[in-house]
């Protein structure tokens, strides 16, 4: 997505070789009008899938999710992070490991709001290792639910992520692909110009 990229290029900040910063429009601030086309991408990439559910994981994830279920008309549901491991009968619940943060999460979504029959959407802000989308996978897999495909805003093409989840067979669609972020510059995937 040709303005995501720009606004990337713009205001990220590249942290090290790996991380990248983007809180002006998506991980702190957010900038609505962005967030809108990312909305309208995701599920016009996504239109043909019968989605009935976009999951995603708080909090970034929150704000494409939302723009997503609205162009799509269905509901947006966020996996709650929590450390403690207090059990609960009425959960769907599986083990995390942040990228960022570099702990484990416990993720749980309530079976009020997922249940076998759900087409489901998985959207997430970043991409890197995968193991917030594997996590999700799980929760969807526990609802007995069909996992449809995942949206990811930003990814990390030189993670081993994309190439996992996809050998998987699970259907992503990156709106911004990284090849690098070495010498404090961000280069994106060639064929990345949609
Ligand atoms: P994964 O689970 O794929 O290893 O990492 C994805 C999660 O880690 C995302 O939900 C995101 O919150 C966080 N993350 C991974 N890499 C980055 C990054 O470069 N920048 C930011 N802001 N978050 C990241």
């Amino acid at each position: 997505m040709r303005r995501l990229q720009e606004r990337i290029l713009r205001d990220g900040r590249v942290l090290s070789s790996t991380v990248l910063k983007v809180d002006s429009f998506l991980n702190h601030q957010i900038d609505p009008e962005l967030m809108k086309e990312m909305g309208e991408t995701f599920a016009h990439r996504f239109r043909e899938k019968g989605i009935t559910k976009v999951v995603t994981l708080e909090s970034s994830g929150i704000a494409p999710a939302a723009m997503t279920a609205l162009e799509l008309g269905v509901p947006a549901v966020f996996a709650r992070k929590r450390k403690s491991l207090t059990l609960a009968d009425d959960l769907y619940s599986a083990e995390v490991y942040s990228y960022t943060k570099q702990e484990r999460n416990q993720i749980s979504i309530s079976r009020d709001f997922l249940s076998s029959g759900d087409q489901v959407l998985l959207i997430d802000d970043f991409l890197a290792n995968g193991q917030a989308v594997l996590g999700l996978s799980e929760i969807v897999k526990q609802a007995d639910a069909t996992l449809a495909g995942v949206g990811i805003v930003i990814e990390k093409g030189f993670q081993d992520g994309g190439r996992m989840l996809r050998e998987k067979g699970i259907h992503i669609e990156s709106l911004a692909i990284i090849d690098s972020l070495s010498d404090q510059k961000i280069r994106f995937q060639k064929e990345d110009v949609t």
